[in-house]
């Protein structure tokens, strides 16, 4: 058991070696340059690091929503219940959006549409995706409304985005995500817009919500309290790759990446009382224009001579556990 959820033995979602470019006057960005994990059902999968590190793309990437041009998946395999979703064609693509693999993004009012009303636009995302009855597509948006916590969702269906709070607004994003039942669900930052106390009621309605479905959740985030409290595993992305993976346990007593323990050292604990934060030194490399060997190196304290020529492979630390660095060698 995962979490209170039931995980399987094999993965609903295996993301193999994908890599996603943008051509731009400046050269080639290799915004995701290799990245492989996998999610089971049930499970909670974090993806961290700083705004630019890939997070976002790899995540457009599996829901196969990158602008081309100027972005291209170039290479890998996004394998969904066993089925590469790279080889299907957009008509097929967009049948497995939202039904299979669905994703909530940061900003709730820019994914609801304002001249819609919000019962119009649930029932939508359930047309799409299913032949049922008109009067069955109405009770079951009623019914996924009422399940993301709405009160008086009968009436609220006639209400537009503009007449709800924040909070209530990612809920009904969060009941267009889940109105399909899909295998996998991917977070992105969703609870950046909202205030603490309907943060922690948003997190809590995700857990219910997978625990009920038993979906993999993916959480793009760069909380680290979010991660602890939702998530079952971490990767940790950096200039496109990811440079360390682990459980939640791994990543928290045992970072084995320096760029992770600088992410883990730049949080702000209560107990401590200091003048300044910490804060990572230096700036991420231009993507256009990654440096020879490790791209952390120019921020790197335990920088070495070998880190500035070649790119560390990934080293096991644990069983569930690698990152790619030379001091592991
Ligand atoms: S490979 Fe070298 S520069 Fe890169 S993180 Fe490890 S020690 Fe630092």
């Amino acid at each position: 058991m995962i979490n209170g959820t039931q995980a399987t033995d094999q993965p609903i979602l295996e993301v193999k070696d994908l890599r996603t470019y943008f051509q731009t006057r400046w050269g080639t960005v290799k915004a995701v340059d290799g990245v492989s994990f996998d999610l089971h059902r049930g499970e909670t999968l974090g993806l961290v690091g700083e705004s630019g590190s890939g997070k976002s793309v790899t995540m457009l990437s599996l829901m196969q929503l990158i602008p081309i041009p100027p972005g291209r998946i170039v290479s890998g395999e996004i394998l969904l219940d066993g089925e590469n979703l790279l080889e299907l064609t957009e008509d097929q693509m967009s049948k497995v959006r939202g039904s299979q693999i669905a994703l909530i993004i940061q900003d709730p009012m820019t994914s609801l549409n304002p001249v819609f009303s919000i019962g119009n636009q649930v029932m939508e995302a359930i047309k799409i995706h299913q032949d049922i009855p008109r009067k069955s597509v109405w009770e079951k948006a009623l019914d996924v409304l009422r399940k993301v916590n709405i009160p008086a969702a009968e009436t609220r269906m006639r209400d537009y985005p503009h007449q709800m709070s924040g909070g209530m607004r990612q809920r009904v994003v969060g009941a267009i995500s889940i109105s399909c039942q899909p295998s996998v669900l991917i977070a992105d930052e969703p609870t950046t817009s909202l205030d603490v106390t309907i943060q922690a009621q948003y997190l809590k309605l995700l857990k219910e919500l997978q625990r009920e479905s038993n979906l993999g959740l993916i959480f793009i985030t760069h909380d680290f309290g979010i991660v602890a409290k939702m998530c079952d595993k971490v990767a940790v992305m950096y200039a496109g790759k990811i440079v360390e993976q682990g459980t939640v346990r791994d990543i928290f007593n045992h970072p084995s990446h320096p760029y992770t323990e600088a992410l883990l050292a730049s949080v702000p604990k209560l107990e401590e009382d200091v003048d300044r934060l910490y804060s990572i030194e230096g700036q991420p490399p231009a993507l256009h224009d990654l440096p020879p060997g490790c791209p952390f190196a120019p921020r790197c304290p335990y920088v070495m001579e070998q880190c500035r020529e070649e790119y560390p492979p990934v080293f096991q630390v644990d069983e569930a556990h690698s990152a790619a660095c030379w001091r592991l060698a």
